[in-house]
């Protein structure tokens, strides 16, 4: 192709606060229609809007997250618009004076294969500011049918300079925006819920220019794969248009998932005139600064930083890193296992391996994964289940075992040893004999094992194991069978 791609997103995320953005009314996603609106969220007459002091400091927080500057001022604009989801006809937002300014988001892209670490990339981010979430409109083959409770939620709106240049980056961006939003505690970022929706705008220029091209905008897209075919589809039409010598319509489009084609919503000449001015009810807010700072102090370490130090201090493989630090509950729990018993490499393989396996064979069909939290799982256990598997009480294979049953029921890992009777077997005469019979059935495996091939010995371990349960100890197993078969020699 002779062209190419630009992209910039404006992403939508809503702030994880206790009440809406103007009103005490709550929210939470799924309630019943129309059950969480009060005078202010209706936009009933003589009401007057009042700040949620909580959404300012976390969109502050958003915004240091993301290495944007925090406003000495920021104040509140109406967008004017007629539409059933606004009962006022016009948005409180902040167009004029955002909250925070600039900012990057690092991305990492999908190395050539998962093992492999990606390249890493800064991405330029124009501004965050905030506005308040309108109804819900849903449209049946009859009605149309509104829901208030989700108007007036605190919305952060994140505006990334034109500085993707493919879907693939597009994707690598919200995966990572998403990641830093989560381990900051800000919003949960469920994208089916509508905590977090993505705009995207997507030009074509010719390669090796650096002038920007007509761009067109798709609305509201639902997923991060809907994002992804969105700019894979327009690129694709936008091609073809400049290729026909004609030249792309700045316009706004609708992405139909099912169809997976977008169609044209309205033009530029069609675009709305909002008459922004200043909301006369509210006033500018004042940042202080000393909370800025604290605000600062308290956030998260950084999801591609955590695993950087876990690279560098542990020396843990990125196989592993990448695994344990794309999720704040397993990075997490991860180090509060390892305050208890310093094992990093086995804890992390405990944890990324069976820790792992056991959420998703429990987490239930069509639900999201099940959380750590959920479950009876504490950092007490498995570093107790590491101890007493360096310890040599038990083998690594009967660990699984007992990290199963300490999974589903909470119980110390020494209690279930004890409980079923694994502990390792450490009766040398007990295992003696079991060697002997091994040997004297297979001595084929014997004769290899003379002859220099030093495998064959492991056909031998096998039905020892299997006469103990897979209690034997190794090191002992393999000491005692080397010492008899030199012997029989
Ligand atoms: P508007 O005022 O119409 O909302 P903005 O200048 O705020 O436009 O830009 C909105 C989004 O569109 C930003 O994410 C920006 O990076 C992106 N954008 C602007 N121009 C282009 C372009 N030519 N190609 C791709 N994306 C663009
Ligand atoms: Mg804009």
């Amino acid at each position: 192709m002779k062209y190419e791609a630009v992209i910039g997103l404006e992403i939508h995320v809503q702030l994880k606060t206790k009440s809406k953005m103007f009103s005490s009314a709550p929210y939470e996603y799924g309630k019943s229609p129309n059950t969480l609106t009060d005078a202010v969220v209706l936009g009933l007459p003589g009401t007057l809007p009042v700040l949620n002091y909580e959404a300012i400091e976390k969109c502050a927080q958003l915004g240091l997250m993301l290495g944007c500057s925090i406003a000495k001022v920021c104040k509140w604009d109406r967008k004017n618009y007629f539409y059933p989801d606004s009962p006022k006809n016009y948005q409180l937002t902040q167009n004029e004076e955002p909250l925070c300014l600039g900012g990057s988001v690092e991305i990492e892209m999908p190395g050539s294969s998962r093992n492999i670490e990606g390249e890493h990339r800064w991405v330029q981010l124009n501004r965050i500011h905030l506005e308040e979430d309108p109804g819900k409109l849903t449209h049946t083959a009859f009605d149309s049918l509104i829901d208030f409770n989700r108007a007036g939620v605190p919305l952060a709106e994140i505006v990334t300079e034109p500085d993707l240049f493919s879907s693939e980056e597009a994707v690598a961006f919200l995966n990572a925006l998403r990641n830093l939003i989560i381990y900051a505690g800000i919003s949960d970022c469920d994208m089916e819920k509508g905590q977090m929706r993505c705009d995207a705008n997507v030009s074509l220029r010719l390669k090796g220019s650096d002038a920007l091209g007509t761009r067109t905008e798709m609305k509201n897209l639902n997923s991060i794969s809907n994002v992804k075919s969105a700019i894979e589809y327009e690129i694709k039409r936008q091609a073809k248009v400049l290729d026909s010598g004609e030249s792309v319509v700045q316009e706004t489009r609708r992405w139909d998932a099912t169809k997976n084609a977008s169609y044209s919503l309205r033009s530029k000449e069609e675009a709305h005139d909002y008459r922004y001015f200043p909301d006369p009810d509210l006033l500018p807010v004042e940042m202080d600064r000393d909370r800025v700072e604290v605000l600062k102090e308290e956030l998260p370490e950084r999801p591609f930083d955590r695993q950087r130090r876990y690279q560098k201090e542990f020396s843990l493989p990125y196989t592993i890193t990448s695994v344990l630090c794309a999720n704040r509950e397993l990075s997490d729990f991860f180090e509060s296992t390892l305050g208890l018993f310093d094992a990093p490499k086995a804890i992390a393989n405990y944890i990324t391996n069976d820790l792992l396996r056991e959420l998703s064979a429990h987490s239930k069909e069509g639900d999201s994964a099940l959380n750590i939290t959920d479950t009876k799982m504490k950092p007490e256990l498995l570093a107790e289940l590491v101890e007493v598997v360096e310890s040599g009480l038990i083998s690594k294979q009967i660990a699984k075992e007992v990290f199963t049953e300490m999974f589903l029921n909470g119980k110390s890992p020494k209690s279930i040893i004890e409980e079923k009777g694994l502990s390792q077997s450490n009766d040398s005469g007990e295992i003696e004999a079991l060697c002997l019979e091994a040997i004297a059935s297979n001595p084929k495996a014997v004769s290899q094992f003379l002859d220099g091939n030093t495998k064959a010995i492991n056909a031998l371990k096998g039905p020892v194991m299997k006469a103990t349960k897979g209690k034997a100890n190794p090191a002992m197993l393999d000491e005692l069978l080397q010492k008899l078969i030199q012997k029989g020699q």
